[in-house]
């Protein structure tokens, strides 16, 4: 069988060691974001979050990247590899925070906030934006450096933090800034209810709750620990034998399965429940993987001019963390 005598709807998909070889040795780099379903990260070279991911990128710099994650994360890698070819499986994997932060309403209202103040603010935009609004920022974070992130700037400077405004309300508790904040949520973690979390809790004696910081107020208060999934990652590993009740995007519970066995993890809302699972990770499958692999594309592209005020609010967090 050679690919390009088989009509590639013929090919039937195989199993993901098989696909992350072949990858390998068409000079494709996968990288799998740790939302993505078992399968996907299983055919990546790499898994992580936002933060792994795009120093992978950076420190790698491959001449192609097949990104499985939303578009967003896509473009970031463009950025900070800007020679290779980056495309992904589905380009209508986007992203609910991404999409509420127009770069024009943006720079309005950086504008205006600048009159307001007399002063122009910092803004400070989590990774989960567009390339345009990376471009408008001053520097970008992670849920997993934010607070270094915020911490690095000066006490004397005002802050627009955007656009995730429950990320951007906890780094204000968690840090003393009163932060301006951008209307913004992510309609995943916002699912969450906390008569849900208190039942479950009450259903699993002892467990420990793990809420993601994109997590509204009532979650995050009524959790144990609030973290990034970098943090949980490690929160898990480091624990022997516990029950977590994990408050953040349901395949996540995947790869803690797979690195901490040793615990049990329970999904908030509840495993009957998939209302947890992001809607845009879910378009990426093993066939458009595959299909994407061969066909180099779809490509993510990003303006020749937004290319490089994007890559300095990267490289500007990249030096922090
Ligand atoms: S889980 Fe939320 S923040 Fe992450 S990609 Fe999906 S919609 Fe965006």
């Amino acid at each position: 069988m050679t690919d390009s005598a088989t009509p590639l709807e013929l090919l039937e998909t195989p199993e993901p060691a098989a696909i992350r070889d072949w990858a390998t040795e068409h000079g494709i780099l996968i990288l799998a974001h740790s939302y993505q379903d078992g399968f996907l990260q299983e055919a990546a070279h790499f898994v992580g979050d936002s933060l792994e991911l795009a120093r992978v990128a950076a420190a790698e710099n491959p001449k192609a990247i097949c990104f499985c994650g939303v578009h967003f994360m896509a473009e970031t890698a463009k950025i900070l590899c800007p020679d290779a070819e980056v495309f992904v499986p589905d380009m209508d994997a986007g992203c609910s925070l991404a999409d509420g932060c127009d770069a024009a309403d943006l720079a309005r209202y950086q504008e205006h906030l600048t009159q307001k103040l007399g002063k122009r603010p910092v803004t400070v935009s989590y990774v989960n934006c567009t390339a345009a609004v990376k471009a408008q920022a001053d520097i970008i974070c992670t849920s997993g450096n934010a607070r270094a992130v915020v911490d690095s700037i000066p006490e004397s400077d005002p802050i627009l933090f955007v656009p995730d405004k429950h990320l951007g309300g906890w780094l204000n508790e968690t840090t003393g800034r009163n932060m301006t904040l951008w209307d913004g949520a992510c309609e995943v973690h916002e699912l969450f209810s906390i008569e849900t979390m208190l039942e479950q809790k009450a259903a699993h004696p002892g467990c420990i709750i793990l809420a993601h910081p994109e997590c509204p107020a009532a979650i995050r208060n009524a959790s144990d620990f609030v973290l990034g999934t970098a943090g949980m990652l490690k929160k898990v590993k480091a624990a022997k034998g516990e029950t977590f009740l994990i408050a953040t995007e349901a395949n996540m519970i995947y790869r803690f399965e797979k690195e901490a066995p040793q615990n049990s993890y329970v999904p908030a809302p509840g495993a009957s429940c998939a209302c947890n699972l992001c809607p845009y990770m879910q378009l990426n499958t093993p066939e458009k993987l595959w299909k994407a692999l061969h066909e180099r594309g779809p490509q993510v592209t990003v303006p020749q001019e937004l290319m490089a005020p994007a890559r300095q609010s990267l490289e500007r967090m990249l030096a922090v963390i």
